[in-house]
This record gives C-alpha cells, structure tokens and sequence, in this order.
C-alpha cells in the first residue's frame, strides 16, 4: 500500500539533479543533507530529481498544516495584493484580531509580534526582568532555566539554553540564568535567590530529545513561582499551534504560565513569532521598552490568522490526537519487532521521539533512503514530525518506511559482525 501525493504532481520524473557543491556561498553552519526541494503539497515533499518524499519533519514543526495548504495560499496571496509591510507606528486591525483570538484562546491578556523563536525568548526575557524593574525591583533579573533546554541561537537565548557545545567560543556568555536539572524541584528551589525575576521551561523538551516535564513538575513550579512572586514562562515555540493535540501544550497539563513563546506553526511557514502575556506580568512594557521593525507584518499576520481558522475548526485536535495514538501503537510494534534498533517512544500528539539504540543520524540516514524526512534531537532520539493533517493513511506508510529502514540497518549490523 503505498500512498502518493495527488495526481497533479508526478513523482520519479527527474528535473536537475543537486550536489553538495551546488550551495558554495552559504555559510556552512548546517550540515545539509544531499536533496534539495522544489515544491510541496500536504505531507509530500518533491525533490529536485523528481523523487517525493513523506515529510515528517514539517520543517521542524513548522508546516503544521502541510506544504501548500490552500487556505494558507489564499490569505497569502489575497494580503500580497493588498499591503506587505507597514510600520508599528500605525494601527494594525488584522494584528488586533489576531492578538485577540491568541488571548481568548489563553491566559494572556497581551501579545508582542516578533519573527521567530529566539526573538519571541528575547522578548520573554526582557518582560520577565522589566516586571520586576517596574515593581520597584530592579536587583531581580535572573531566570532559572533547565538541563537539555533550547531556547534559541541568539546571545541571551543561547546563555538561556546552557549548552556548552552552543556557547563555546562565542565570548563569555550572558548574564542572568541558572540552570539546573530537568524535573528536580529541589535544585529549583535552591536556585532561588533574591536576584531570582522568573522560571523558564518548555513544557515537553523538543530540541533536548522530546523529554516531558515529569508530572506534577509543572504544577510544583506554579505554586513555586506563586509563593515567591516569579514569573512562570513556558517556552511552546515547538510545542505550541497544535503540535501536542491542544492549540497550547499547557493546556494538556493544567498548568497555566504568566508568559509564554510561540512561534514555529504560528505562520505553518510564514516566520511569525509572539509573547503572549497576562496584564500583570506585562505590567512593565509601555510604549519604548520594546519594539521590532518587521514584527507583526501584515503577510505573517494574514497566515497566522488563516493558521488560527483552520485549527480552531471543530475536531481538528481531535485529528491530532487519533493520528497520535495510531503513531504510537504502530511504533510500539516496530520497537517490539527491532530492539536492536529502537528502544522507546515519547511525547505528545504528534512531537513524537524515538530513541535510537544504532546512532540517531544512522537511522535518520536509513529513512532517508526510505523517502522518510524524520529530525533528530538530543538523547539520541529520531523526531517524527508529521504535518498535523496527515492521514491515517499516511502513518501507516511511514511506518513502513521504518519497518524497512529498520530491516535494512540490522541486515547491515548482521554483515558487519
Ligand atoms: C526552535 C525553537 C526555538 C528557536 O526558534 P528560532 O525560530 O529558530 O529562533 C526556541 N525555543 C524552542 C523550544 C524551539 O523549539
């Protein structure tokens, strides 16, 4: 049973052919697989040479609603005729409205428009510190973040994150945070000191290899936050816009944050991000203490508001959750038939890790060859991303493709030993 994008796109039908010569000029900060793209639709992707290929990496996370999904293309298309870019220094009604779905949707009272993860982190940062300055608190600036973090390539993020391999060589790294291990409220609470502004974490570690905040972790550090007056701030920039079955992850845990970061499938691939906040915690933000040129730019904003139709059409995360726990019990079966292979599934929705017992870019490399797009994350884990429409269909034909890439990788260990 193999599944095949619509009969408009014609797979196998080679074009040009890509090398990894072909890119001498970009930075070569990413180590870039040899396949380059030309176009999308749904969850299919189509290579230069004509191959299509099942991606369930949606741009790590970013393509929730599929590559070239129409009403996407509409409000792009319909807001390019009308207005591009305009200026923060006059009224934006469409951003307004967004603004005010993400609040109903939320605890916030308030949203800042940025354009991208580590941007809307700067803007969480910077609120959590203003809070305290604008309560007559200035000494208080320091955020406690967590062990296998990620929350952004920028200094401040970067210092955020705590990854030594991250930080090295790029000078001292910023002032300000303090990181201690992952789910152990006891380190929290000898973290806090009298400089301590606020607690950042994200809900379900992404980057860090799909680690759940343990139960009960979440709501131990609201009380904490509440008890000591610090800002609870969840980064949902890779959990948030559906991914975990719920428009926001916390929404799942009943654990609600003073602030929080999106940004990922805010645009499903238009670069968007936001801070969301409640009024209080926003309480220090008046006009001057932050701002962005591109920020809430009417074409991010028209897809942001498309993205925002179509998730909060009834059933759609009922959609996520169904394809999530047929994901599962499917990859449950493949672990139980290639031990030698995988060991275990995480996460939620469809943020689903695989902890690979073979090196991660190994398994990633077999799936490649399977036209199975896959990403990996810290702890040796293999993400399966898929856009959140992806079908049953379509899960199953992934797993499949992991069937076979599994086969093919202990059929190798075998001739190798
Ligand atoms: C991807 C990610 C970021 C950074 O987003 P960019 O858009 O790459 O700057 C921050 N936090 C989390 C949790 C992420 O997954």
């Amino acid at each position: 049973m193999h599944h095949r994008p619509s009969a408009t796109i014609k797979c196998n039908n080679p074009v040009t052919v890509m090398t990894n010569s072909a890119a001498p000029h970009l930075l070569p900060v990413f180590a870039r697989a040899d396949i380059g793209f030309e176009r999308g639709e749904g969850v299919w992707l189509i290579a230069t040479n004509g191959d299509c290929y099942l991606d369930f990496t949606s741009g790590v996370a970013v393509n929730a609603l599929g590559h070239a999904h129409p009403a996407l293309v509409k409000a792009l298309q319909e807001q390019a005729t009308k207005l591009w870019h305009m200026s923060n220094l006059f009224q934006s009604p469409d951003g307004e409205k967004l603004a005010a779905r993400l609040c109903s949707e939320s605890f916030a009272d308030f949203v800042f428009f940025c354009n991208s993860g580590a941007e809307a982190l700067e803007g969480v940062i910077k609120l959590v510190r203003h809070h305290h300055f604008s309560k007559g608190h200035p000494e208080r600036y320091r955020i406690i973040t967590f062990e296998g973090a990620f929350h952004g390539r920028t200094l401040a993020t970067l210092a955020a994150t705590g990854s030594a391999k991250y930080l090295e060589g790029f000078g001292p790294p910023m002032d300000g945070f303090d990181q201690v291990a992952h789910g152990d409220i006891e380190a929290v609470k000898k973290a806090i000191g009298p400089a301590t502004a606020g607690i950042l974490i994200e809900p379900i570690q992404g980057e860090g290899g799909v680690r759940s905040a343990p139960l009960g972790f979440l709501k131990a550090l609201r009380q904490l936050c509440d008890e000591k007056g610090l800002l609870l701030a969840f980064d949902e920039v890779q959990t948030g816009m559906g991914r975990t079955g719920d428009l926001f992850a916390h929404r799942r845990t009943g654990v609600t944050p003073d602030v929080m970061s999106l940004a990922k499938a805010l645009g499903g691939g238009f670069p968007i991000g936001a801070v969301l906040a409640t009024a209080d915690a926003a309480s220090g933000m008046g006009p001057g203490s932050h701002g962005s040129t591109f920020g809430g730019n009417p074409l991010a904003i028209a897809a942001a508001n498309a993205v925002l139709d179509v998730m909060l059409r009834p059933g759609f995360f009922d959609h996520v959750q169904k394809m999530s726990l047929l994901l599962k019990q499917k990859l449950a079966s493949v672990i139980d038939r290639h031990p030698d292979i995988v060991s275990e599934v995480r996460g939620e929705g469809l943020l689903i890790g695989i902890k690979a017992v073979v090196p991660s870019g190994d398994l990633i490399a077999a799936l490649r060859n399977e036209k199975l797009l896959t990403v990996g994350a810290g702890d040796n884990v293999v993400r399966f991303l898929p856009p959140l429409i992806v079908t049953e269909a379509e899960i199953e034909d992934s797993v499949i493709r992991l069937e076979r890439a599994c086969a093919a990788l202990s059929g190798s260990k075998r001739t190798a030993s």
